[in-house]
């Protein structure tokens, strides 16, 4: 197949979750030619079941597909196969306010190969869990440590799509930072060492006299669909956003900083430390406008609001 195109997969089937089977040679495991996208589905009160714009994680991981030499299911077959597995699963989904299924679609090139190069074969899979919150925090905020040394991705490299090595190259910092008592590093880009990238699962937003600034995507950094729904949801109450480069030093006179992702919704960040020094915001409390968006957010996620974006999508 031709690197993003159209696969050709079989219909799939429902099993119950346990190990599959691969080839010692396949070149997921090899070369890590695999990618995954994230995504949840909410119990409204009425029972009724919400995806949160699943078109998009299909479309990423399209795009994915193509930067991994892989053939990708379309758009189609992937929300079908996250709608009947999220079906399949309804019993696991938590009750409305307690927390939500996280959906894990993965795509892995499960053929065999010796040499490198692409797989000859691709595995489409889904599972699902359900989570609470992603930092134990909950929408407390969480303290992060600025990184110089490490970095997640480098220009022309594979930081832009959602590839399983990325997520290999930043445990170890992320497992050092945590033994120092951060909950996750925030990682500079690795030519200037000088502009912010992303947070380890999340984007990161820097707020400064209701001026809401946020890494430009410049294919290092996820393209992270809570990212581009928060953009929307403060450009639609008025605020000013930014999509450009931002450079370290504005942490030091920041009002707000939070982070974004499918896991973490939107998480306020209380403290950075960056070459020793650490800041604070928002006195450890939830700032306002991290506050706010969070609500506008995730009130139309769980359905508490009408879907004034058209952005869930009913199951039931
Ligand atoms: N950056 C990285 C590295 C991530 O893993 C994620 C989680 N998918 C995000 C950002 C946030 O993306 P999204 O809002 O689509 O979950």
């Amino acid at each position: 197949a031709k690197c993003g195109t159209d696969g050709n997969f079989s219909e799939g089937e429902m099993v119950p979750f346990g190990p599959i089977a691969l080839s010692p040679s396949s070149g997921v495991l090899n070369y890590g030619q695999g990618l995954f996208e994230g995504l949840k589905a909410y119990k409204k009160t009425d029972g009724s079941i919400l995806l949160f714009r699943p078109e998009e994680n299909a479309e990423r991981m399209r795009t994915g597909a193509e930067r991994m030499c892989m053939p990708a299911p379309s758009v189609e077959q992937f929300i079908d196969a996250v709608k009947q597995t999220v079906l399949a699963n309804k019993r696991w989904i938590p009750p409305t306010g307690k927390g939500s299924l996280y959906i894990r679609p993965l795509l892995m090139g499960s053929g065999a190969v010796l040499g490198l190069a692409p797989a000859p074969e691709y595995t489409f899979i889904i599972f699902v869990s359900p989570v609470g919150n992603y930092f134990k925090e909950g929408l407390a905020p969480i303290n992060l440590i600025v990184e110089d040394k490490f970095h997640r991705a480098t220009p022309g490299g594979t930081g832009g799509v959602k590839t399983i090595g990325n997520y290999a190259s930043v445990l170890m910092a992320q497992k050092i930072a945590k033994e120092k008592g951060y909950s996750d590093v925030l990682y500079l880009d690795a030519v200037h060492k000088k502009y912010l990238e992303e947070v380890s699962s999340c984007n990161v937003f820097v707020v400064k006299d209701n001026v809401i600034s946020t890494p430009a995507i410049k294919g290092t950094i996820l393209p992270g669909i809570t990212r581009k729904s928060i953009i929307d949801v403060a450009l639609s109450k008025g605020f000013q956003v930014e999509e450009r480069l931002v450079s370290v030093d504005e942490l030091l006179d920041a009002d707000e900083v939070f982070c974004t992702g499918t896991a973490v919704v939107v998480s306020p960040v209380g403290s950075i430390t960056y070459q020793g020094k650490r800041v604070e915001y928002g006195h450890q409390g939830v700032g306002v406008v991290s506050q706010q968006l969070y609500t506008s957010l995730t009130s139309l996620q769980m359905g508490q609001t009408e879907d004034w974006m058209g952005w869930t999508v009913q199951l039931n």
